[in-house]
Parts: structure tokens; sequence; C-alpha cells
């Protein structure tokens, strides 16, 4: 039996001045069963109230909203029931020629499209695990994980806190550290002791030392953890897991050019620190104090045939280090050469201060030929703002090296997707850089600090606590059954009708995010709470038995059918694009916000990602008469700005069935367009309708219109 549903029509925001509502109304009432009202302005507290009342008092199963697009007054609109949102206002109103009679069209076959998905949809029921722990790992125990478990355990949380070997990490080699706190021009005591004191102190911190983790199996909310200690092992369930294991200073012995290994005075930052820390800064050849100390800066780094990136903490250490030297000897002199000084933000104080030191020397420039003469090294010096070569004669060389990340493999995580995270370029761990850092494709593991990309303690420390929230809010949100970040607070999650799956494990090699373990068999044995609720299991199951509560196969094609396709000689061609949520269509609304206009013929369905198309919601389209598809989602690529991380790239690698339905149908390969929109590029969205509809009404009408 058909739902009872209220649908909501708002005249408000020149949605009234710009259609016909009395026609669209009509389309509302075409079932005596439902109620159909039109208000003047619908996000009025009043008229939500009055929803409210209908829905207890006629019983309503849902609701549809006729008016604004659905990425405004979410909260307001949100009812106990089921609801749908029709965008009337940024996809139509401001769009489209007020009272145009193609105006019209689109307006009503939105509402028919909303009410055909509403036959489909149910409320989602949330998947929960049974014994949800609130409990977190963090694995690492240097600047990051320990800051890490401090902040949760001040936020009520318990923590499992491993480290390989002893807390710390290392910092526990530093002599001085760089200023955090003002004037920002004074080195600072080391504060990874108190922190060390700190975590041993709070009572909801369970430390590991000496430890490594074994396994990692399960998911968000109830990952089973297995912890080894020599020949011990302790099991532990947790509902998250912060991933802070740090770097590795980068090989030296690589550092050729620079000399490193032929004269045991050329030494590593880190050597300089140790040695720093332990007594007085001495030349190890033979235990004299120095007189010209170089620092060479970037040695390896931003340099294609070693570190591409720059490692963020060397400027900084080497600054720092020329003082340790200026404070413990007078005499000696200090020679800075690098290609250019980064001290972000504050730090800029502490750079100003060395500056002003009369014997440290910093310039711009290139390391030439290093002559190794004896105790004397003269370096050849191509400075880079004069133009001219210097020589200096130093005796000492601090050679200013950057980060590798950790392996991640060292998670043990059994997904059959491997052990560790991905990596991203230059094997950083797994990290949506441009919209949420601390997210890996691995649900509830978070990469914090150095091992996400090179940062010093301070950003390390801010890192920890972003990541540890991240591990948070995935600890509540499991427990209400709710999807973390994109689609935040989702209560849907897919489910599979297995006596048609034909075990081709396209879900399973498909998921971005490891959702599906599988049987010997193949067959994909889901973890709920490992999914983001992309859709692309969805899109990528020939067979299409995945589905979502209120996002499904059958849905999405009764919307297709919904659409009324005017036949050929009225010579309004009719164009489907699927409109990827993410960036896709908040750039549409931000069109339809600009009042930039576009072609009326064509109508949109909004997809969690790209790569949730079925191909049979192609063929429905195009044998239903639709002329021309448009696919529009987020960009692919390594920078992955594709929210599920290769929807956009499943897209064109599924152009190839995709063709083969076109030939199957005998129609153009042009009937099918991928085009990829940054958010920001709404200016763009006229300029790829308009050109579409032009390239489609060349190519002439879909032979299938009035079949
Ligand atoms: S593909 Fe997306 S929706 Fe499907 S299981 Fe994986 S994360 Fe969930
Ligand atoms: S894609 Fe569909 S048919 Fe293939 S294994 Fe997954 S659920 Fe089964």
């Amino acid at each position: 039996m058909e739902k009872k549903l209220g649908i909501y029509i708002c005249s408000g925001c020149e949605i009234g001045k710009s259609i016909d509502m009395a026609a669209l109304e009509k389309v509302g009432s075409v079932s005596g069963e439902h109620l159909c009202r039109t208000h003047a302005k619908l996000c009025l507290a009043e008229s939500v109230q009055n929803i409210q009342e209908d829905i207890k008092k006629e019983h309503l199963e849902g609701v549809i909203v006729a008016a604004c697009s659905p990425r405004f007054f979410t909260k307001e609109f949100s009812f106990n029931q089921l609801t749908e949102r029709v965008n009337l206002r940024e996809l139509v109103a401001w769009s489209h020629e007020a009272k145009d009679a193609d105006t019209n069209m689109l307006a009503e076959d939105s509402l028919r499209m909303g009410l055909a998905k509403m036959k489909s949809i149910l409320s989602p029921t949330p998947f929960i695990p049974d014994q949800s722990s609130s409990e977190i790992l963090v694995i690492g125990g240097g600047i990051s994980g320990i800051t890490a478990s401090i902040e949760a355990a001040k936020a009520g949380y318990k923590t499992i806190l491993v480290e390989k070997n002893k807390l710390g990490g290392w910092s526990n080699h530093l002599h001085k550290q760089l200023p955090m706190h003002p004037p920002f021009d004074y080195l600072e005591k080391p504060l990874i002791s108190q922190k060390i004191h700190d975590v041993k102190t709070q009572e909801k911190v369970e430390i590991h030392e000496n430890s490594s983790i074994k396994e990692i199996s399960g998911q968000p909310g109830e990952f089973r953890v297995v912890i080894k200690q020599e020949e011990k092992e302790t099991k532990r369930k947790v509902a998250s897991v912060v991933l802070a294991t740090g770097w590795n200073p980068y090989d030296a012995e690589k550092l050729t050019e620079f000399g490193y290994g032929q004269n045991p005075n050329i030494i590593t930052n880190l050597d300089f620190e140790k040695m720093a820390k332990a007594g007085p800064v001495l030349k190890p050849s033979d235990g004299e104090v120095p007189k010209q100390v170089l620092f060479i800066q970037c040695a390896g780094s931003r340099d294609k045939n070693h570190l591409p990136y720059c490692s963020n903490y060397c400027c900084g250490t080497s600054l720092k280090q020329a003082l340790y030297i200026r404070e413990s000897s007078k005499e000696t002199s200090v020679f800075i050469v690098y290609k250019d000084i980064r001290t972000a933000g504050k730090l800029e104080a502490f750079y100003e201060k060395v500056q002003h030191d009369d014997q440290v020397f910093m310039t711009k420039g290139e390391i030439g030929q290093l002559n190794l003469q004896g105790d004397r090294i003269l370096v050849d010096v191509h400075q880079t703002l004069l133009g001219d070569n210097i020589q200096l004669e130093v005796d000492l060389i601090v050679l200013a090296i950057g980060m590798t990340p950790q392996n991640t493999e060292d998670l043990n995580l059994k997904y059959r997707l491997g052990k560790g995270l991905p990596e991203l370029k230059y094997e950083f761990a797994d990290s949506h850089f441009i919209c949420f850092p601390y997210e890996s494709r691995r649900t509830g593991i978070y990469a914090a600090g150095s091992v996400r990309s090179p940062m010093d303690i301070s950003s390390s420390m801010e890192d920890a606590c972003g990541a540890m929230l991240k591990a948070i809010q995935c600890a509540e949100a499991t427990k209400r059954g709710e999807a973390v970040h994109p689609r935040s607070g989702d209560l849907s999650h897919p489910e599979i009708y297995f006596s048609r799956c034909t075990d081709c494990k396209r879900c399973t090699e498909e998921c971005p995010f490891g959702t599906y373990d599988e049987n010997e068999k193949g067959t994909p044995i889901p973890n709920p709470s490992r999914c983001r609720r992309c859709g692309i299991c969805m899109g990528a199951c020939p067979e299409r038995v995945i589905s979502f509560e209120d996002f499904n196969v059958n849905a999405i094609s009764e919307m297709i059918k919904a659409v009324e396709i005017p036949d050929e000689f009225e010579e309004k061609p009719r164009i489907l694009a699927f409109v990827c949520e993410n960036d896709a269509y908040p750039a549409f609304d931000m069109a339809g916000q600009k009042r930039l206009k576009y072609s009326p013929h064509v109508r949109i369905i909004p997809v969690r990602c790209l790569g949730s198309v079925n191909n049979i919601w192609i063929s429905d389209a195009l044998s239903k008469g639709f002329d021309g598809i448009l696919q529009i989602g987020c960009k692919p690529g390594d920078d992955y700005q594709c929210h599920f991380i290769n929807g956009s790239d499943l897209t064109e690698k599924r152009g190839e069935n995709i063709q083969e339905v076109l030939e199957k149908m005998m129609l153009e390969n042009e009937r099918i367009k991928t085009v990829f929109v940054e958010i920001n590029e709404y200016d763009k969205i006229p300029r790829i309708i308009d050109d579409y509809v032009e390239e489609i009404e060349l190519i002439g009408p879909n032979p299938f219109k009035d079949m």
C-alpha cells in the first residue's frame, strides 16, 4: 500500500513568482490520498509547526518539502518522519526564466521525481554494533600520541597507548625546544618530560611500552586489538584508532654530495641535537670546540633526487642549533646556507632574533663542491640572491635532513585491502588533505602528526587534538549507528540481498573503505560501521542486489520513469544529470544563488557519489527517451578531491560498460558525458549544461523516445 504523504510547496523566495503554483499543486494532488499544501514561506516556525501537526493528525508516513535546496534549513525540515526535499528554488526558480512553460515543466517533473522516489524508500534502520566500546587505541608514544591520549582522557575517554620503545619518541633527544610561548624569541625547555609525566598520571590512559600491535580486526565501535609485548598478548576492544607512529630521519648515507660519511665532522641535525643534549658541541674528529660551523638547509629536501617536499621543521631546528653554538662558544661563527628560510607563524620572531646575532651569517645559496682538507672543509657556495660564488672554510657541517614517514603496515589490519593505511605521494599515511586531513580510507582510523605529513612539535600537538576529536566523534557516531564524515549523521547503510549475489566480488573490490571482507567462496561479509555510505558498491553491483533503505536502484529508476518526456516533434530535448552531492550539487546551488541561467531541459538527480550510479539507470533513462545523460562529479586524481576517494575514477573506468549499453541500443557515444567540477566552479555550470544540450540537439532526438 502506498504511503500517505504530506506535500508542502513553498511559494516564497520568488518561487511563486517564477512557477505556476496551481499547476504544481495539481501534480502534488494527483493522488487524493496525499495531503498537498502551499505555503507563502515554509521555513517560518509556524509553517514548520503546521507540518508537524499534520504529521500527527493526518498520520503522514512521509513528507515532501518542495522549496529551497536540501542544503538549507536542514534543522527546520528534519521531521521525525521520512522526508524528501525537492529543490524548487536554486535549481528551478533562480536558474530559469520566470513563468516560462519550460520552467513550469521542470518544476512539475522535479515534484514528480520526488513523489516517485518516496514510493521506494524507507526511513533507515541504523546498524549499531552489539557492544560498542568507547575506548580509543593510540599507536605511537611520541609527542602526537601522548598529546592525543592526554586530550582524550581529559574529555573523559579511556585510551590504550601502545609504544614500540619507550614513551617520548624523537622528542627525548631534544636539548631545547623552539619557542611555543610569547614573545616567541627564546628557546624553551623541552616539554616532553612533563608530557610523559602527565600521560603516566592519567588514570584513563593504559600504557603499553615496548609493545607492538599484532592484529586489528573488526570495525569502528568494535575493533578487536591484540597487543604484543615479548611473549605476552593483551586483547582489547576499541571504538576507534589514532595512528601517531611518527617519522624517521632521511637516510643521510644517501647524501654523498654533502660529504656525509666521508668526514666525521659532517653530521646530521639529529646527531648535533644529541651531542648538544649530552654536553658541549665539539668536533667528533678531535673533541675540540669548532670555530666555524656550517648548516646546510634542505639537505636532501625539496630535491627531486631525494625528498621533493619541505619537512617543515628543519629551518627552525637549524636556527635553534645555531643559538646552541653561540651560547656555548662566543668565538664560534655560524653560517646557514638555505634555499629559503621557512619559519611559519610566530617563529618569525625567533628568526629575527637569530638574524641579529653578528656571528650568525645566513645566505640564500646552493652548495657546490666540498673540498675535505683534513680538519678544514672548503665549501663552494653559489649565492643565488647576489649571483656571486663564495668559498666557506669551516670545521663542522650540520646537514638539516628531512622527515620520512613510518610505515603504516605496523597497524596489522585484518582487512582484505592490506595491513596498513593506503599511502599517499611520498609514502605518507592516507589523509584526505583537501577537506578532512585526519580521515583515512579505513573508517575509524585517523592519522596524526608526522606519519601523515612532515611537521614540527607544535603542529604535531595540534594535529593530535584534531585526530583525537575525529576518533571521539567516530566512537559516538558508531554508538548511534550514524556514518562519520562526509555523510555525518547518515543512518542508512547498504544491505545485500544475498540469495541473488553471484560472488562476483565487484563490491568488495570497489569499496574504497574496505567495508567488505569475504569468505572463501568470495561472498561479501559486510562490516557496516566501516561503511561511509557512498553507494559505490551499489553502483558496482551488476546484480543490483545492494541497496540502502533511503537510496536504492529502484528509487532512482522510479525517479527516471517519473519524468514526462516530450515527443520528438516538440523539439524539447531531455537530459538527465546525475549530480554528485558533494561538490557538483553545491556548485549548482551557487549558480542558482547567483541567478545564472541555463537550459531548462535538464532533470537533476542528486547522487551520493558518481560511483553510486548503477548502469541500469543509464539504460532506464535511454529506454525512457532521455536524449542525453550527464554525470557531474568531483575531480578525480591523486589529491582525491572525490569525497569517496575513487568514485569519480570508477565512473571513468566503468565507461567501457556504458559504451556497451550504448552499442547494444545502437546509440551515439555522445549521449553520455562525464564532467568534473570543483565546488567553487559554479560559474562553469551554465556552460557545461548549455554546451551539452546544444551537442545533443545537433545529434537529434533519442530514437527510443516514442517506443
Ligand atoms: S562502497 Fe561505499 S556504501 Fe558500499 S560498503 Fe563501501 S563505503 Fe559503504
Ligand atoms: S557486487 Fe553484487 S553480486 Fe557481486 S559480490 Fe557484491 S553483492 Fe554479490
